[in-house]
This record gives C-alpha cells, structure tokens and sequence, in this order.
C-alpha cells in the first residue's frame, strides 16, 4: 500500500500482494509461492479455490445469484434444511432445528443476540430491556459497535461508545464466575467454544460441561460461536463436540463460504429461533442464491466426515512437532487442537510480527494475533509433506529471531 492509497489504515498487512491462489498455495504480484497458514482465519478451511465449491459457485452464477429476501428462490429451504440437519444434532435444536442466514459473523453473533434477547421477553418473562448476556473476557465476536462495546481489548473497543447496555463479562474457563454472574434476567451465556483471536485458548476440560449444565439448570440459552472453530477446524464438525456438549444456538460463518463469499447463519432450537417474526429480522444479502450454492458445496465436502479425520490426523503430527519445539526452548507454549495452534514467542526472543516476518521470509504465511502469539491454522486439505516442510521452515524462522 503506497502512502497516498485511498484504502482506509485499518489493518497492518505483512508485506505480500498476492495474485493467484490454490489450494494451501499462494502466488504474490512477482510469482513468490507461499504456503498459507492463515486461510483467511479459517475461512478457507478446504483451500483455495477448492473444485466443487468453485464449480457450484460457476453454476449458480449462470442462473441467478441475488433475489433478495422478497422472493423465494430454489437454494434458499435446501439449505436451511441441509445445514439444519447437518449441524442441527449438534445442537439441542436436533435435526428440527431453524437455520437464520446471514453473511458475515458479526451479523450472526449480532442475530443471536437479539434472538436471545426477543426470547427472553416472549418466553422467559424478562422485564422489558432488561436482558443480560453472559460473555468472556478476551472474546472476540466480530467488529459491530454492540459486539465491540463487551470486548475487553481496548484497541478493539476504545473510542467506539457510547457501548450498549446487557453485558456481564467473565473470566474464560470460569464457571463459577458464570454461576455468579447469573440473575432472573440472564437470558445467554455467549462464548467461543475455544478464542481463536485471543491465540487459540481452551478453556479447562470441565468448563463446557459444567457450563451446559449450569445454563440448563437456569433456564439460560447457552450459544456458541463457532465461526473460527467450527466446521472442521478442530477435528470435528463444531468445537463444541469435543466436550460432548450441545449449545441451544450455534454461529457459523468464514468457511461455511468455502472462501468465495461471505456466508453466515445461526443454527439451532426452533422454539427460541421461532420468536423472530416477519418484519423483526433480516438482510438483504443472507441466504441469497450464490451463498446458498456455495454453502450446499461447503456441506457436501464436511457431511462424509473425511476432512474432519484428516484434521485429527495431521493435527497429531502438529502438536507433536510444536511440543517439541517447545521442549527445545524455541517456543515458550503451544496450543494446538486439530490444525489449529497458538504459538507464543518469548517477548525476549522477538515478536509475533518478527516471527511471521521470518516466516514470510522462508515462504510461510501466517499472521501474529497480540503481541508475540501467531495463530496457524492451515487449510485443512493440507498434506503431511506440506505441513511438515512449514513446521521445518517454521523451526528454521524461530532459530533466525
Ligand atoms: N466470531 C468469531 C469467533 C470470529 O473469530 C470472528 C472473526 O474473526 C467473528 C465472529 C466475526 O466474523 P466476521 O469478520 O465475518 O464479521
């Protein structure tokens, strides 16, 4: 970006342009080849340009791709019904489960909040703008000025208020710091399974559990955001599965658009999903025919299952060669789930951004999260030769810092 680009400074890129992708690969404006290791934050969790999603994406382009929400069109209950029936036993919502579609995550996470909220005063009785919601200290749940005004990060939320009301944040991992939080007009407990921008954090083994049943026992819908860890990213469908807890609502997005466009939803129980009406809920853009298309292929590549046993696969020799990494002094901690991992650099040794400097270097691309944490997370059609020639030049990197 030159200094008289009319682009507005709200990001701080690596110094790459890339033209051209495929699959885990990427080609910047001089024909450099770089593996990805970001996949535009999980949003491209089958690669780059991957055939049927492309294929699908082509087909619907001839025939038609925006009817608005005026108008039924022949994608639109075909995937509602698919996605409901796919993610839907995920959740307590079961395969009878209502799908709202969107396009962007924030949109979703900002849907279930008004979802819960509404639900909170058709059905639990809540007095009027009284609702609370329950979130975590160190989430991020998007960019919109609600979601920004419960984020903890002051780059994220500062100067951005007045923040509206109805938040209670809590420590992460800290259920009885929920249990405290609770009152008679608690309405959600809103949470990421795992913090993907906070570097990858899991939550101690018996948080979800407990949390599932601490929500159940109060009459408290508990949502998960599933948008960076769900669809394959951890090993399984939703992060959520692997405590073998099923939220009330999920939100999904990044790769339920196989990298093409933006596609979003929330998924879950009909009976709270039932309190939007006609007229109280909406988007020009959600559900519209090209998303649809789009969204079906995303469906067709996860429903088989394989991607997610080659994320448990590959994820193995992941988190064994970080571990080592961190056995050698190399790295200070790695978190790693699936193919998906937190790194932290010692401050000492340098910063995330030196680190992905050095990565960039060698031919890696991957982005530092705060301060000397990167996320990796690969497409999960990564190969193991793949992978291991990045774990190599990622070893290679840190011994340069
Ligand atoms: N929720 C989570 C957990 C996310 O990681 C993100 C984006 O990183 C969002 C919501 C927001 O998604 P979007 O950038 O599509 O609005």
């Amino acid at each position: 970006m030159t200094a008289t680009s009319a682009l507005a400074h709200t990001y701080h890129p690596l110094p790459v342009t890339i033209a051209r992708a495929q699959g885990t690969h990427v080609w910047d404006t001089d024909g450099i080849e770089y593996l990805d290791f970001l996949a535009g934050y999980s949003a491209l969790n089958f690669g780059h340009l991957q055939q049927g999603v492309v294929a699908a994406a082509m087909d619907q382009l001839k025939r038609v791709t925006l009817t608005s929400r005026a108008f039924d069109h022949d994608k639109l209950e075909e995937f509602a019904n698919r996605l409901a029936a796919f993610v839907g036993p995920l959740t307590t919502g079961g395969a009878e489960s209502l799908v709202i579609p969107m396009n962007t995550g924030a949109e979703a996470v900002e849907s279930a909040i008004k979802t819960v909220r509404k639900w909170g005063y058709d059905v639990k009785g809540v007095p009027a703008d009284q609702a609370k919601i329950i979130v975590a200290d160190g989430n991020f749940h998007g960019r919109t000025t609600t979601i920004v005004g419960f984020s903890d990060d002051p780059v994220t939320r500062d100067g951005f208020g007045p923040y509206a009301p109805g938040f209670v944040s809590v420590p992460f991992g800290d259920v009885d710091a929920v249990a405290e939080a609770i009152d008679d007009t608690t309405v959600a407990v809103l949470m990421e399974p795992i913090q993907g921008e906070g570097g990858v954090v899991l939550p101690p083994d018996a948080f979800w559990p407990t949390l599932r049943a601490l929500t159940e026992e109060h009459g408290v819908l508990l949502v998960a955001d599933e948008i960076q860890s769900g669809l394959g990213r951890t090993g399984t469908t939703l992060a959520s599965e692997l405590w073998g807890v099923r939220p009330d609502l999920v939100c999904l997005g990044k790769a339920l658009g196989g990298g093409i466009v933006p596609v979003s939803a929330v998924v879950g129980r009909r009976d709270v999903i039932e309190v939007l009406t006609p007229g109280t809920h909406g988007s020009t853009f959600g559900g519209n025919p090209l998303a649809c298309a789009v969204g079906l292929a995303v469906l067709d590549l996860l429903e088989p299952g394989q991607y997610q046993a080659r994320t448990v696969q590959l994820g193995e020799v992941l988190a064994e060669r970080l571990d080592q990494l961190v056995e050698a002094g190399l790295l200070q901690a790695a978190r790693t789930v699936g193919l998906w991992a937190g790194i932290d650099v010692d401050p000492a040794r340098g910063t995330g951004r030196d680190l992905c400097g050095a990565l960039l270097e060698r031919g890696v691309l991957a982005k530092d999260t705060h301060g000397s944490t990167i996320r990796l997370s690969p497409p999960l059609s990564i190969v193991q030769p793949e992978l291991e020639q990045a774990l190599d030049l990622l070893e290679d990197a840190l011994r340069s810092l």
